[in-house]
């Protein structure tokens, strides 16, 4: 089957973000993103191949509106990048949670619909936004079909040893409480991108990859399999993030609840926000969640911006050296989202003294600036470290060929 274009959607909260791919080169042909959906006043940035980003403010109250403005932008006679809905071939959703039932990407249809109602309350901010883009492309492009990609579907390969908490078993088996992992589309994007790197087969190689961006996780890669992944039930856990706390000790949030019982008691949402939204770089340097930001702080000589890089980079070496431990032994450490592109700083924070990992970094290597994946080992390293540049669109864009090409 030929397929032409995909079009991946990302349905957040309060925002759309697009893209769409021409699939024989697998190259961006538009791209943007609907911000601030059912505020007075949405931001519209679109761009494609042939024209500088544009903005506008339109009043947008929800997501049908705003896959409605997306679509009428791609159409349009002048500046659009499509003359027929029918150059479409599928349209690819991110979704946030899967649960125990997506293991991998699936073709829409009622049941898979009624099916992805059932996590809802898994994840509240997202699966319901995921869900309204999938009715909203529907009633938009009558006839094409969508596929759901899922951010968990990745780490499914997890053993129970792996995923399970040690709470009592009634949890998972009725609520489904269990490790489940984020940020499966990068995760499996740079393992695959290393694999081609190290020119050896993927089913021959352990890896750790650490996306390191607003959200971080560390994930141990064993043959293309996921073995361990740092984030958890949600994608609070793991290492420290911009916004998110990452591990503490759970005893923490009832003794919270004690110390401050007007401010949180009975509010779910006040905890939640405290440790979502409030804690990582921004609630320790009190300054940012931008790391951007923090090194600029810690120039000026700000201690606590100091100690949040500090804590982030810390955790992140911890699970470096867990998986490391689990995998015993692994051939590629790999770099990559926001951070772990951008950042020589906390990637040389994190690898010093690793020696005895046989992770050694080449420090020119690792501060060159580059948008291109490249190695940063020294030669001696037993362990190749690279930074490989995520591309979470495109790899929702071939999931869903794929899954297409297979349901059909
Ligand atoms: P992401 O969520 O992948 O978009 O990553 C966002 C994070 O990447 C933010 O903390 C940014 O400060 C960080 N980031 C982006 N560019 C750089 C850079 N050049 N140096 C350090 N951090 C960066």
């Amino acid at each position: 089957m030929k397929i032409l274009k995909v079009l991946v959607v990302n349905c957040g909260s309060s925002s759309i973000k697009y893209t769409l791919f021409e699939m024989v080169s697998e190259k961006k042909v538009a791209w943007g993103v609907v911000e601030c959906i059912g505020f007075p006043e949405a931001l519209y940035k679109r761009q494609n191949v042939n024209i500088d980003e544009k903005k506008d403010y339109v009043k947008v109250t929800n997501h049908k509106e705003a896959i409605e403005l997306i679509i009428e932008n791609l159409l349009d006679k002048r500046f659009g990048s499509i003359v027929d809905i029918n150059e479409i071939a599928v349209v690819g959703h991110r979704v946030a949670h899967g649960g125990v039932k997506f293991s991998k990407s699936v073709l829409v249809t009622e049941k898979v619909k009624e099916d992805l109602k059932e996590y809802f309350a898994i994840a509240p901010l997202h699966n319901p936004a995921n869900y309204a883009g999938v009715l909203a492309i529907e009633k938009m492009l009558p006839g094409i079909p969508s596929v759901l990609v899922f951010d968990t579907a990745f780490h499914q390969t997890m053993p129970d040893y792996a995923y399970m908490y040690a709470i009592p078993y009634e949890y998972y088996e009725k609520d489904h409480i269990r490790r489940y992992g984020f940020h499966g589309m990068s995760h499996d994007y740079v393992s695959r991108k290393a694999a081609a790197m190290l020119e050896t087969p993927l089913n021959k190689l352990k890896l750790v990859t650490v996306h390191l961006g607003n959200g971080s996780s560390v994930t141990a890669i064993e043959r293309g399999k996921v073995i361990d992944t740092s984030m958890g039930f949600t994608p609070l856990q793991g290492v420290v993030m911009g916004t998110r706390c990452g591990d503490i000790d759970p005893a923490i949030i009832p003794y919270i609840l004690s110390v401050y019982p007007r401010q949180y008691k009975n509010s779910s949402d006040a905890l939640n926000t405290l440790m979502n939204k409030r804690s990582g770089l921004l609630g320790i340097s009190g300054l940012s969640a931008d790391m951007r930001t923090i090194f600029k702080a810690i120039e000026s000589g700000n201690k606590r911006a100091k100690l949040a890089f500090e804590m982030l980079c810390y955790s992140v070496k911890k699970y470096i050296s867990a998986y490391y431990g689990v995998l015993n032994g692994i051939e590629g450490l790999v770099f990559t989202a926001g951070i772990g592109e951008n950042s020589p700083f906390v990637r040389e924070k994190i690898c010093v003294n690793l020696h005895a990992l046989g992770i050694e970094m080449d420090l020119a290597k690792n501060n060159v600036e580059s948008n291109e994946e490249r190695l940063i080992s020294s030669s001696s390293s037993k362990v190749k470290v690279m930074v490989i540049p995520t591309n979470e669109e495109l790899m929702i864009a071939k999931e869903s060929k794929a899954c297409l090409c297979e349901c059909r």
